[in-house]
Protein backbone atom coordinates (compact mmCIF):
# COMPACT_ATOMS: atom_id res chain seq x y z
CA UNK A 1 0.00 0.00 0.00
CA UNK A 2 1.43 3.52 -0.93
CA UNK A 3 1.81 6.11 1.98
CA UNK A 4 1.54 9.49 1.72
CA UNK A 5 3.49 11.60 4.71
CA UNK A 6 1.49 14.67 5.14
CA UNK A 7 3.80 15.94 7.58
CA UNK A 8 8.01 16.11 8.08
CA UNK A 9 10.27 19.03 8.48
CA UNK A 10 13.60 20.19 6.60
CA UNK A 11 15.47 20.97 9.46
CA UNK A 12 18.98 22.57 9.95
CA UNK A 13 21.29 23.63 12.67
CA UNK A 14 21.42 27.01 12.04
CA UNK A 15 17.54 27.36 11.31
CA UNK A 16 16.29 26.12 14.74
CA UNK A 17 15.94 27.88 17.81
CA UNK A 18 17.67 26.11 20.81
CA UNK A 19 13.92 24.79 22.24
CA UNK A 20 13.59 22.90 19.53
CA UNK A 21 17.36 21.33 18.59
CA UNK A 22 17.18 20.65 22.18
CA UNK A 23 14.36 18.61 22.01
CA UNK A 24 15.24 16.99 18.48
CA UNK A 25 18.81 15.81 20.17
CA UNK A 26 16.17 14.17 23.24
CA UNK A 27 13.89 12.32 21.10
CA UNK A 28 15.91 11.51 17.88
CA UNK A 29 19.56 11.18 18.54
CA UNK A 30 20.72 9.04 15.66
CA UNK A 31 18.84 11.61 13.03
CA UNK A 32 20.79 14.31 15.32
CA UNK A 33 24.05 13.43 14.72
CA UNK A 34 23.73 13.00 10.77
CA UNK A 35 21.69 16.36 10.63
CA UNK A 36 24.03 17.98 8.77
CA UNK A 37 23.88 15.50 6.18
CA UNK A 38 20.55 15.59 5.65
CA UNK A 39 20.28 18.89 5.67
CA UNK A 40 22.77 18.97 2.71
CA UNK A 41 21.34 16.16 0.52
CA UNK A 42 17.51 15.53 -0.05
CA UNK A 43 18.80 12.71 -1.87
CA UNK A 44 19.50 11.14 1.68
CA UNK A 45 15.57 12.44 2.56
CA UNK A 46 14.67 10.58 -0.25
CA UNK A 47 16.05 7.09 0.07
CA UNK A 48 15.15 7.31 3.86
CA UNK A 49 11.23 7.84 2.90
CA UNK A 50 11.66 4.97 0.55
CA UNK A 51 12.65 2.57 2.95
CA UNK A 52 10.04 3.74 5.48
CA UNK A 53 7.15 3.00 2.81
CA UNK A 54 6.80 6.33 2.30
CA UNK A 55 5.72 7.33 -1.44
CA UNK A 56 5.19 11.07 -0.97
CA UNK A 57 6.00 13.56 1.73
CA UNK A 58 4.72 17.16 2.49
CA UNK A 59 8.05 19.16 3.42
CA UNK A 60 7.15 21.92 6.07
CA UNK A 61 9.03 25.13 6.29
CA UNK A 62 8.68 27.19 9.46
CA UNK A 63 9.09 30.82 10.11
CA UNK A 64 7.94 31.41 13.42
CA UNK A 65 11.20 33.46 14.90
CA UNK A 66 9.91 34.30 18.50
CA UNK A 67 9.62 30.26 19.17
CA UNK A 68 10.50 27.18 17.11
CA UNK A 69 12.37 28.93 14.66
CA UNK A 70 13.02 30.31 11.45
CA UNK A 71 12.90 28.00 8.10
CA UNK A 72 12.53 30.08 5.09
CA UNK A 73 10.14 28.98 2.51
CA UNK A 74 12.78 29.17 -0.70
CA UNK A 75 15.13 26.89 0.98
CA UNK A 76 12.30 24.10 1.21
CA UNK A 77 11.38 25.31 -2.10
CA UNK A 78 15.45 24.71 -3.11
CA UNK A 79 15.49 21.19 -1.28
CA UNK A 80 13.03 19.55 -3.03
CA UNK A 81 13.59 20.70 -6.66
CA UNK A 82 13.54 17.59 -8.50
CA UNK A 83 12.48 14.99 -6.35
CA UNK A 84 9.16 14.23 -6.62
CA UNK A 85 8.72 12.60 -3.20
CA UNK A 86 8.98 15.68 -1.62
CA UNK A 87 6.07 17.97 -1.61
CA UNK A 88 7.21 21.60 -0.88
CA UNK A 89 4.66 23.53 1.21
CA UNK A 90 5.10 27.04 2.16
CA UNK A 91 5.31 29.28 5.71
CA UNK A 92 3.70 32.58 6.02
CA UNK A 93 3.79 34.91 8.93
CA UNK A 94 1.47 37.77 9.20
CA UNK A 95 3.66 39.07 12.01
CA UNK A 96 6.48 39.05 9.97
CA UNK A 97 5.52 39.31 6.02
CA UNK A 98 3.43 41.80 4.36
CA UNK A 99 1.09 41.06 1.46
CA UNK A 100 0.53 37.86 2.78
CA UNK A 101 -1.36 36.68 -0.42
CA UNK A 102 0.56 37.97 -2.93
CA UNK A 103 4.12 36.14 -1.30
CA UNK A 104 1.24 32.86 -1.26
CA UNK A 105 0.95 33.35 -4.81
CA UNK A 106 4.38 33.59 -5.71
CA UNK A 107 5.74 30.71 -4.20
CA UNK A 108 2.97 28.34 -6.12
CA UNK A 109 3.54 30.13 -9.21
CA UNK A 110 6.69 30.68 -9.17
CA UNK A 111 7.93 28.21 -6.61
CA UNK A 112 5.52 25.37 -6.97
CA UNK A 113 4.67 25.25 -3.65
CA UNK A 114 1.57 23.15 -3.21
CA UNK A 115 -0.03 24.35 0.23
CA UNK A 116 0.87 26.74 3.31
CA UNK A 117 1.76 25.84 6.83
CA UNK A 118 0.16 28.22 9.35
CA UNK A 119 1.35 28.02 12.90
CA UNK A 120 -0.97 30.02 15.01
CA UNK A 121 0.49 29.44 18.17
CA UNK A 122 4.16 30.28 17.13
CA UNK A 123 3.07 33.28 15.10
CA UNK A 124 0.53 34.74 17.75
CA UNK A 125 -2.73 35.28 15.88
CA UNK A 126 -6.25 34.10 15.80
CA UNK A 127 -7.26 31.85 12.13
CA UNK A 128 -10.48 34.30 11.54
CA UNK A 129 -8.66 37.47 12.08
CA UNK A 130 -9.75 39.90 9.05
CA UNK A 131 -6.16 40.33 8.13
CA UNK A 132 -6.14 36.84 7.12
CA UNK A 133 -8.84 36.40 4.88
CA UNK A 134 -7.10 37.52 1.36
CA UNK A 135 -4.52 34.92 2.13
CA UNK A 136 -7.29 32.09 2.81
CA UNK A 137 -9.32 33.79 -0.73
CA UNK A 138 -5.63 33.52 -2.62
CA UNK A 139 -5.77 30.06 -1.25
CA UNK A 140 -8.88 28.90 -2.14
CA UNK A 141 -8.60 30.10 -5.61
CA UNK A 142 -5.61 28.68 -6.19
CA UNK A 143 -6.91 25.57 -5.21
CA UNK A 144 -4.09 24.59 -1.93
CA UNK A 145 -4.82 23.40 1.07
CA UNK A 146 -4.11 24.81 4.49
CA UNK A 147 -2.50 23.27 7.29
CA UNK A 148 -3.34 24.48 10.55
CA UNK A 149 -0.83 23.86 13.80
CA UNK A 150 -3.82 22.98 16.35
CA UNK A 151 -2.57 21.28 19.55
CA UNK A 152 -0.15 21.61 22.75
CA UNK A 153 3.78 21.49 21.99
CA UNK A 154 6.40 21.65 24.38
CA UNK A 155 8.67 24.59 22.85
CA UNK A 156 9.34 28.03 24.73
CA UNK A 157 6.90 31.05 23.88
CA UNK A 158 4.37 28.19 22.73
CA UNK A 159 0.84 30.88 23.36
CA UNK A 160 -2.09 28.06 22.96
CA UNK A 161 -5.04 30.10 22.93
CA UNK A 162 -4.15 31.02 19.18
CA UNK A 163 -4.48 27.29 18.25
CA UNK A 164 -7.94 26.24 19.58
CA UNK A 165 -9.67 25.02 16.69
CA UNK A 166 -13.21 26.86 17.43
CA UNK A 167 -11.52 29.43 15.39
CA UNK A 168 -11.68 27.53 11.91
CA UNK A 169 -14.94 27.28 12.41
CA UNK A 170 -15.32 30.75 10.80
CA UNK A 171 -12.77 30.38 8.47
CA UNK A 172 -14.42 26.71 7.03
CA UNK A 173 -17.67 28.44 6.94
CA UNK A 174 -16.68 31.75 4.81
CA UNK A 175 -14.31 29.87 2.67
CA UNK A 176 -15.81 26.83 1.76
CA UNK A 177 -13.59 25.30 -0.76
CA UNK A 178 -10.64 26.21 1.11
CA UNK A 179 -9.28 22.55 2.09
CA UNK A 180 -8.37 23.01 5.75
CA UNK A 181 -6.09 20.38 7.34
CA UNK A 182 -5.97 20.77 11.57
CA UNK A 183 -2.63 19.20 12.34
CA UNK A 184 -1.90 16.79 15.84
CA UNK A 185 -5.64 16.95 15.89
CA UNK A 186 -5.81 19.32 18.67
CA UNK A 187 -3.27 17.46 20.84
CA UNK A 188 -3.76 17.49 24.35
CA UNK A 189 -7.16 19.47 24.88
CA UNK A 190 -9.32 19.07 21.79
CA UNK A 191 -9.61 15.99 20.19
CA UNK A 192 -13.20 16.28 20.64
CA UNK A 193 -13.45 19.12 19.17
CA UNK A 194 -11.51 18.89 16.08
CA UNK A 195 -13.40 15.28 14.97
CA UNK A 196 -16.74 17.30 15.29
CA UNK A 197 -15.46 20.23 13.38
CA UNK A 198 -13.91 18.19 10.73
CA UNK A 199 -17.52 16.14 10.93
CA UNK A 200 -19.27 19.34 10.71
CA UNK A 201 -17.17 20.88 7.77
CA UNK A 202 -16.40 18.82 4.74
CA UNK A 203 -13.26 21.40 3.64
CA UNK A 204 -11.92 20.60 7.11
CA UNK A 205 -9.59 17.63 8.12
CA UNK A 206 -7.52 16.41 10.83
CA UNK A 207 -3.86 15.17 10.72
CA UNK A 208 -2.89 12.48 13.65
CA UNK A 209 0.76 13.80 13.36
CA UNK A 210 2.53 13.58 16.68
CA UNK A 211 -0.37 10.94 18.07
CA UNK A 212 1.26 7.68 19.11
CA UNK A 213 -0.61 5.45 16.81
CA UNK A 214 -2.06 3.01 19.16
CA UNK A 215 -3.63 5.37 20.76
CA UNK A 216 -6.24 6.94 18.18
CA UNK A 217 -9.08 4.66 19.14
CA UNK A 218 -8.93 5.68 22.28
CA UNK A 219 -8.93 9.76 21.57
CA UNK A 220 -11.25 9.19 18.80
CA UNK A 221 -13.68 6.13 19.63
CA UNK A 222 -15.51 6.87 16.30
CA UNK A 223 -12.46 6.80 13.87
CA UNK A 224 -13.86 4.65 11.47
CA UNK A 225 -16.97 6.78 10.21
CA UNK A 226 -14.90 9.48 10.16
CA UNK A 227 -12.24 7.98 8.01
CA UNK A 228 -12.61 10.02 4.66
CA UNK A 229 -11.59 13.25 6.91
CA UNK A 230 -7.89 11.83 8.53
CA UNK A 231 -4.88 12.10 7.17
CA UNK A 232 -1.49 10.58 8.42
CA UNK A 233 1.79 12.17 9.35
CA UNK A 234 4.92 11.59 11.38
CA UNK A 235 7.07 15.07 12.13
CA UNK A 236 9.76 13.32 11.30
CA UNK A 237 12.64 13.92 12.49
CA UNK A 238 10.92 15.10 15.13
CA UNK A 239 9.77 11.80 16.78
CA UNK A 240 10.65 8.97 18.85
CA UNK A 241 10.00 6.03 16.56
CA UNK A 242 10.31 4.89 12.88
CA UNK A 243 7.61 6.09 10.51
CA UNK A 244 7.19 2.89 9.68
CA UNK A 245 6.59 1.78 12.84
CA UNK A 246 3.65 4.22 12.95
CA UNK A 247 2.48 3.15 9.59
CA UNK A 248 2.04 -0.04 10.89
CA UNK A 249 0.63 0.29 14.34
CA UNK A 250 -2.08 2.03 11.59
CA UNK A 251 -2.29 -0.71 9.99
CA UNK A 252 -3.03 -2.59 13.29
CA UNK A 253 -6.20 -0.85 14.35
CA UNK A 254 -9.69 -2.48 14.41
CA UNK A 255 -10.36 -0.47 11.00
CA UNK A 256 -11.58 -1.30 7.67
CA UNK A 257 -9.14 -2.01 5.06
CA UNK A 258 -10.99 0.50 3.17
CA UNK A 259 -10.50 3.17 6.11
CA UNK A 260 -6.72 2.80 6.81
CA UNK A 261 -6.55 3.18 2.94
CA UNK A 262 -8.30 6.28 3.06
CA UNK A 263 -6.07 7.49 6.22
CA UNK A 264 -2.48 6.42 4.74
CA UNK A 265 -2.86 7.20 1.62
CA UNK A 266 -6.24 8.48 -0.31
CA UNK A 267 -7.44 11.52 1.78
CA UNK A 268 -3.95 13.00 0.98
CA UNK A 269 -4.08 12.24 -2.62
CA UNK A 270 -7.19 13.58 -3.00
CA UNK A 271 -6.18 16.99 -0.69
CA UNK A 272 -2.85 17.27 -2.61
CA UNK A 273 -3.44 16.53 -6.41
CA UNK A 274 -7.18 18.05 -6.15
CA UNK A 275 -8.52 14.54 -7.30
ZN1 LIG B 1 5.55 19.36 12.89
Amino acid sequence: MDVIDFHIHYVKKELLNPTWLNYLESINPEFFSKMDEFSEHPELVVAHLKTEGVRYAVVLPECAPATSGYVPTEEVIDYCRGHETLIPFASINPNVHEDIAQRLEEYVKIGGVKGLKLHPSYQFFYPNEARLYPLYQKAQELRIPIVFHIGTSIFKGTRLKYCDPIYLDDVAVDFPDLKMIMAHSGRGFWYEDCFSLSRLHRNLYMDITGLPPQNLLRYFPELEKNSEKVVFGSDWPTMPTSIRANIEAIKDLPLSEKAIEAILYRNAQRILFDI
